[in-house]
């Protein structure tokens, strides 16, 4: 696959041109003081030297509230679940982690078709980061870097991009972009340095051992009872912001309507989180997690332990950092946490 140095007026060009066809086209764009994905209207609205944005690009592939299906009784249901083409711009290397691993989640054991058919129709022009956020910690995490997952990947050289594409729908893309250059040995010695100093930039927050020995921290049997889960969740409110903002949080809750006609209805449905207070309420009003030192640690449990059990050691906290900056009283980092255990645990 090739890498093409492209002049960033004419990557604006190309971005001008997805807009113009009949595909959606989302990037990344100013919202305020922060900044949010959102369809372009102009490719001027692009801003690839953001920090972070509000929500990770998640969304897209799993919106926070979908129809799944529509019935009426005596008939038959109806599949719903739209899946346009889409072209998404600016996903920031620790946020495609996270889509990375939320591919071979929703494609094993049930294979999630509302999921897979939206990520399969979605072409993503990846970036590296310009700009540090304020608590990110990617660095810490192994995903200030991606390998995988992208169409095309972007990194700034000042006043172009260099541009590596990496399917074939990324080599289309890039096949029309007028006046690119192929990328020198000089350009990807560059591309390196980049890379090699965002491990070093992107870590706000250190963690105190290798991303791979949390699951082995977390295995401690000392773990479980230790006392950081109260001494943290006594000041958890739980709002569910932690998990709301979280690139790697996939929990939903499915309900089932019936309209007031009793003769159709729709299922449907929209994000939940575990340290929600009903998260794991059950028929009958039982809650197997009713107190919230229980809920706080069951988040951190799974994404140091749950989900990387399922995902061959991955760790499903990729650190973004938004919930370090989302959480009101500053109790959600999960590296301060690890560390915390990491203080009192051998491993
Ligand atoms: S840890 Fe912070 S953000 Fe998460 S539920 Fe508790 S108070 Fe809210
Ligand atoms: S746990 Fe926090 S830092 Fe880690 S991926 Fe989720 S939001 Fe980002």
């Amino acid at each position: 696959m090739s890498i093409k140095k492209l002049k960033k007026d004419v990557f604006n060009d190309l971005v001008a041109a997805l807009i113009d066809s009949d595909q959606r086209v989302v990037g990344v764009k100013a919202k305020g003081d922060r900044f949010a994905f959102g369809d372009l209207e102009s490719a001027d609205e692009l801003r690839l030297d953001y920090d972070v944005t509000l929500l990770p690009p998640k969304k897209f592939m799993l919106p926070q509230m979908e129809t799944l299906l529509k019935y009426e009784v005596g008939g038959e249901y109806k599949s719903a679940g739209e899946a346009p083409k889409m072209t998404l711009i600016g996903v920031h290397p620790y946020d495609l982690v996270a889509i990375n691993q939320m591919d071979e989640i929703f494609a094993q054991d049930e294979y999630d078709k509302y999921y897979m058919n939206r990520r399969n129709n979605i072409t993503i022009i990846a970036c590296d980061v310009v700009t540090p956020s304020k608590n990110v910690f990617a660095g810490s995490m192994g995903t200030a870097t991606v390998d995988k997952g992208y169409d095309v990947l972007l990194t700034d050289m000042g006043d172009s991009y260099l541009a590596e594409a990496a399917t074939d729908k990324g080599e289309e893309l890039l096949a029309k972009a007028a006046q690119a250059d192929d990328a020198s040995p000089q350009d990807i010695e560059a591309r390196s340095k980049v890379w090699q100093e965002n491990k070093e930039k992107l870590n706000k927050h250190k963690l105190n051992c290798e991303p791979g020995d949390i699951p082995k921290l977390l295995d401690k049997e000392e773990v479980y009872d230790h006392p950081v889960w109260e001494e943290k969740a006594s000041m958890c409110y739980s709002c569910g912001s932690c998990t709301s903002v979280c690139p790697t949080c996939y929990c939903f809750d499915v309900q089932d309507d019936v309209e007031w006609n009793l003769k159709e209805g729709k299922r449907w449905r929209a994000w939940d989180g575990c340290v929600l207070e009903n998260f794991a309420t059950v028929t009958g009003e039982h809650n197997f997690r009713k107190q919230r030192a229980q809920r706080f640690r069951h988040r951190i449990f799974r994404k140091g332990k749950y989900v990387p059990s399922k995902i061959g050691g991955q760790i499903a906290c990729v650190g973004c950092g938004r919930c370090v900056t989302a959480c009101t009283t500053d109790i959600a980092n999960p590296v301060d946490i690890y560390n915390r255990l990491l203080e009192d645990v051998k491993i």
